[in-house]
């Protein structure tokens, strides 16, 4: 059939008309059957039931004269190849004549040469005429039919291509047809949907996977044991086979005429939710269903119109469009972002995120999780803005809101090699499809990133803990060095952050109403910008580590020896100060005096955030325990404590120490990928020329924006630091307060810290590069000049 053949073709019926007498003996010839014949329904071709004395059923089907020898041919090979592949599914198989041929060409008394193969009969009833029928039904046709597609996979033939009136992706050839409706509304309906999906949605599913599909698992030719219709016992007719999209089988399978709309929704994600178990389905697949499932509706409208036209004289074929219509009509209503929504739920993936303004979730439904996400999670847990920013989606350096706008992520240093970095999420998944155990077993993935990870660090850092976030790596470090020094006191900065646990809350004063205990001593932050000693003060190191030597005293006198110094290398929680050069080697001087240890916090400055691998380097001192946590896995939660192997081997003797999901194997495959990702894409390097870009913009905007007083940082960390008058240096909070709100409205997300709330600290991803740093910047200067 070549593709320029008037579309009507297809609807105009030439049924073969071979009398009753010579299908017997063509039955008995050509294939050896004998038994009762039974002519069956058929729009084009001629078909009957033939059943043999033992009850042993077959399905002889005479092809119409018109069609090719490669359509019927493509036929038979597919239900071989499903044979092969999967030979328990419940199609049917093909019965060769006695030649051995599977497609048989039989002159018949009309003087013509018709097409002629026999299939085995599947018993059951047509879904379609089931009274009551479960929404499970549908679950397991979907899995069906993608246990079909699989079995289709690796299988072509040139006819797969063939013009066919309901390929969903040539309906635009329907679209005059649709004055085959009779009502105007039904047309405006239609025409509107057609035109819709030409411009919006067919450029999309071209995109998504294609093979041959089966394309009609409707409900007229899916069989159900009456007994219990939610046993699929059966799927026949395979002759609108063509090479289409996978999701295009669930949009054909949830025909709806023979569906209530009402259940329409559940029957949409049952099907998907099936096929989805058998094959998995691609975020983008489900996002288009329900426009495909529209589509399906406005063809079948269509369609079925033109046939009443064409064929007023087989009643049989006269079904009514007005049951699509409505289907089109009510789906439209409840909507493309709520079928999607409750499709994407129904196959466990993600929320849907709308990719324009155009999709956008309601008010309403925003106002209604604010108000769950109150009653559920506290109404004092914190969310950054006024009214928290949704977000369902990221990808890089950038977040998508489901105002269905993008937002560039200047503030988040956890997802350090980008947002759903997708080297670290395959990992992620691989692993856990594969194995997710925990340490008291062997594995290859924790052993090869203890290596990596040792190996990046000084030589008698060679042992490492793995637990499951920064406050846990902290705690445990702390637990170790108490243990190993016999002491228990602690220096900390007077604005430190380290963590949650119990302990280290308390080596935590950036929490509000932090009392420290009698063992802790809090270090005056070395900052030459705002602290007692300033930038123009030449002893600045000295004078501020002596704060430490003062603090040890103290603890002295009030009986806590030292058994640590616990230290945020990026001092983040202090506003980034630019830590005199000297300062924490000669902290670390007093810290070994007294016996302590240092504990180096890289939380925030590992994993290269500070332009090298660990930010204690960068200090130039010599780490005892280094602890880890957000950028470890990207995301993923894991927690490390790097230490020496004596160290552990202690402590591990005398605590039992164990953590059940500490180095599990999918946070290890995280890890092991996240390094790969810094290594392979040199991230480090390009830290280093984006963040010293990122802050030569900064200082080139303070020219012109006199709120700015500071710019401060190293590699992927920038402190940024506002006044309202650079002589006095005043912190500028309320000014930074309204500056995160215009920021945001500009899309641009970042957070502030330091006593004043007067910084804004910048921790992009290792893989921002120098448009992001421009729009950022372009950004920040319209806020300014907004405020
Ligand atoms: N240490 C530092 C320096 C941190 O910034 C944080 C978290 N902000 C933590 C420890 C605690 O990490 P987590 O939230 O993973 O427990």
């Amino acid at each position: 059939m070549s593709t320029d053949t008037p579309l009507i073709k297809f609807l105009d019926r030439n049924t073969p008309q071979i009398c009753a007498e010579e299908v017997r003996a063509a039955a008995r010839v050509h294939f050896g059957l004998a038994g009762t014949f039974k002519e069956l329904l058929s729009e084009r071709d001629q078909n009957f039931d033939i059943r043999d004395e033992n009850g042993d059923r077959h399905v002889m089907r005479i092809a119409n004269i018109d069609e090719e020898f490669t359509v019927i041919d493509f036929q038979v090979r597919a239900l071989l190849h499903i044979s092969q592949q999967d030979p328990s599914l419940p199609v049917p198989k093909i019965k060769p004549n006695t030649r051995g041929e599977e497609l048989s060409k039989i002159r018949f008394g009309d003087g013509q040469e018709h097409l002629v193969h026999v299939l085995t009969y599947l018993h059951g009833q047509p879904l379609r005429d089931v009274d009551e029928f479960a929404v499970e039904t549908y679950r397991n046709l979907g899995a069906m039919t993608a246990r079909l597609d699989l079995a289709l996979r690796g299988f072509f033939h040139p006819a797969a291509d063939q013009v066919h009136p309901w390929n969903l992706e040539k309906c635009a050839r329907f679209a005059e047809h649709v004055n085959h409706l009779k009502s105007p509304e039904a047309r405006k309906i239609v025409s509107a949907v057609f035109d819709n999906f030409e411009q919006n949605v067919l450029p999309r599913v071209r995109k998504l996977r294609h093979q041959v599909i089966h394309q009609d698992a409707h409900g007229g030719n899916v069989l159900v044991d009456p007994k219990n219709p939610v046993n699929i016992t059966g799927l026949i007719d395979f002759g609108d086979m063509l090479y289409g999209s996978l999701a295009a089988e669930i949009a054909v399978a949830t025909d709806s005429a023979e569906v209530k709309t009402d259940s329409l929704p559940d029957i949409v994600c049952e099907t998907a939710a099936g096929f989805d178990s058998v094959l998995p389905l691609e975020a983008e697949e489900i996002d288009l269903l329900f426009d495909m499932i529209v589509i399906r509706n406005a063809l079948s409208a269509t369609i079925t119109a033109s046939r009443a036209t064409l064929s007023s004289d087989q009643p049989e074929f006269m079904e009514s469009p007005d049951l699509y219509v409505d289907t089109i009509e009510a789906l439209l209503s409840i909507g493309r972002n709520e079928i999607t929504r409750r499709v994407r739920n129904a196959c466990r993936f993600p929320a849907f995120c709308p990719s324009s303004a155009d999709d956008a979730y309601s008010e309403s439904r925003e106002n209604e999780l604010i108000e769950a996400r109150h009653r559920l999670l506290g109404e004092k847990t914190k969310h950054f803005y006024e009214k928290p920013q949704h977000f369902e989606r990221a990808r890089g350096p950038f977040l998508y809101g489901t105002d269905g706008r993008r937002y560039l992520d200047c503030y988040n240093n956890v997802p350090q090699v980008g947002h759903c970095n997708p080297h670290v999420v395959k990992a992620i998944a691989r692993q856990a499809e594969a194995l997710n155990t925990n340490t008291r077993y062997m594995y290859s993935s924790v052993i090869e990133y203890a290596e990596r990870l040792t190996a990046k660090l000084a030589p008698h850092l060679d042992a490492c803990v793995f637990l499951n976030s920064g406050s846990e790596a902290n705690d445990v470090a702390w637990q170790m060095a108490k243990l190993i020094t016999g002491n228990d006191g602690a220096l900390i900065m007077e604005d430190a952050y380290h963590g949650i646990t119990e302990v280290i809350r308390e080596f935590s004063p950036a929490h509000p109403d932090t009392v420290l205990p009698s063992h802790l001593k809090g270090l005056v932050v070395p900052d030459p910008y705002r602290g007692p000693y300033r930038d123009d003060d030449p002893d600045i190191a000295v004078k501020y580590a002596d704060y430490a030597a003062r603090a040890i005293n103290e603890l002295a006198s009030d009986g806590h020896g030292l058994a640590a110094f616990m230290i945020d290398s990026a001092f983040c929680s202090s506003g980034i100060p630019d830590v005199p050069d000297e300062y924490m080697r000669a902290v670390e001087k007093h810290v070994r005096a007294a016996g302590g240890l240092m504990i180096c916090d890289e939380v925030q400055s590992g994993f290269g955030r500070m332009g090298q691998w660990w930010g204690h380097e960068y200090h130039s001192v010599k780490a005892d325990f280094v602890t880890m946590g957000k950028p470890a896995a990207n995301g993923h939660p894991f927690g490390v404590v790097v230490t020496s192997s004596d160290i552990l081997n202690e402590f591990v003797e005398k605590t039992s120490f164990f953590s059940t999901f500490g180095g599990n194997t999918v946070s290890c495959a995280a890890g092991n990928a996240v390094l790969d990702v810094i290594e392979r894409g040199r991230l480090i390097e390009n830290g280093i020329v984006v963040g010293d870009y990122l802050r030569e913009q900064l200082r080139e905007l303070a020219r012109t924006q006199p709120l700015i007083g500071d710019v401060r940082g190293h590699g992927m960390l920038t402190g940024l630091e506002f006044v309202t008058d650079r002589e006095s240096r005043a912190p500028a909070t309320k000014e930074v307060f309204a500056l995160l709100e215009l920021m945001r409205q500009r899309q641009v997300l970042i957070g502030r810290e330091g006593g004043f709330d007067n910084i804004l600290k910048l921790r992009p991803a290792l893989v921002f590069e120098r448009k992001h740093v421009d729009l950022m910047i372009s950004a920040l200067d319209d806020s300014l000049n907004q405020l």
